[in-house]
């Protein structure tokens, strides 16, 4: 692979990327690519390790993948300065970025690039950060050198599925956290039951790939934006002192600060009753 990109992603602290053919992906918004006017090249996939000590604090009520600032900035950032390393050496070629909105199946991609292997929980585990990582990468129609790896599973273990909540709530507790407006009985119940304010985390933490991570500390991002100003134990009183600018800069608020509001009221009022200190 080109000297110039090992280096770039070694100075970014980012050792989990690779590139794939586009063609060796599975383009599920093709207009996505038609946009960019690509429809031939390579995939530079990245994933980007997030968790931190604050994610492994015992008393976190919110996902851990919100406890840093937002990550779309931190790709932003990312991308700006890779497309124009790129574009300095590939200066006829077309370059377009995705982190979440993406033209490709991500999850597929990376393990076809072999970064690490699809669980039963959906999510790409890889060997030192388990599910624990952002996915993004750089479409671009220049050819670079790649190989492709057999798509491999996970050992099917079941932790995940059987830990999973969704029967009891109806629905993924994740989605359940993000919906607006008012919740049934049942809905706010689960909130409660299961003491999250936002996300959810279950299928991640019971697998074994996660234990061995933590275990071994190899989960941890070595990454510094990830350490700044995080967040693992939210409460009422601390999110109605954060003015809207801090605010947008965490992940938890794209469904505004009614909904995670209303979560938290949820857990504290509960926790009031059963007369526990919740700060
Ligand atoms: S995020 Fe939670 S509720 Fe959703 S699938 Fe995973 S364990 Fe189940
Ligand atoms: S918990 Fe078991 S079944 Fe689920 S993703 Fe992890 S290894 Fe696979």
């Amino acid at each position: 692979m080109f000297a110039f990109l090992s280096d770039f992603f070694e100075k970014k602290l980012i050792d989990c990327w690779a590139p794939v053919p586009l063609s060796a992906c599975r383009v599920t918004k093709p207009y996505l690519l038609e946009r960019a006017n690509i429809s031939d090249g390579t995939v530079i996939i990245i994933a980007v390790p997030y968790f931190t000590k604050a994610c492994a604090d015992k008393q976190r009520n919110i996902s851990a993948y919100a406890v840093s600032k937002n990550y779309h900035d931190f790709f932003i950032n990312l991308f700006d300065e890779l497309i124009l390393l790129l574009q300095a050496n590939f200066p006829n070629q077309t370059f377009a970025s995705f982190a979440d909105h993406s033209p490709i199946a991500e999850i597929e991609a990376a393990a076809l690039a072999g970064l690490g292997v699809i669980g039963q929980n959906h999510l790409l585990l890889t060997p030192k950060y388990s599910s624990y990582i952002f996915l993004g990468e750089i479409i671009t129609d220049a050819i670079l050198p790649c190989d492709t790896q057999k798509i491999q599973g996970c050992e099917n273990c079941g932790a995940c599925q059987k830990s999973c909540p969704m029967e009891d709530c109806g629905t993924c507790l994740s989605a359940l956290t993000q919906k607006k407006g008012e919740l049934s009985e049942r809905e706010a119940a689960c909130i409660v039951k299961y003491g999250s304010a936002w996300g959810c985390d279950i299928c991640q933490e019971v697998c074994p790939h996660t234990k061995r991570a933590l275990k071994s500390g190899s989960i941890f991002t070595p990454i510094p934006y990830f350490y700044e100003d995080n967040i693992s134990h939210l409460t009422t009183l601390a999110l109605d002192a954060m003015s809207d600018e801090a605010f947008v800069t965490r992940a938890f608020s794209w469904r505004g600060r009614n909904t995670v509001r209303r979560n938290l009221l949820l857990l504290e009022n509960h926790f009031k009753e059963k007369g526990d200190e919740w700060c």
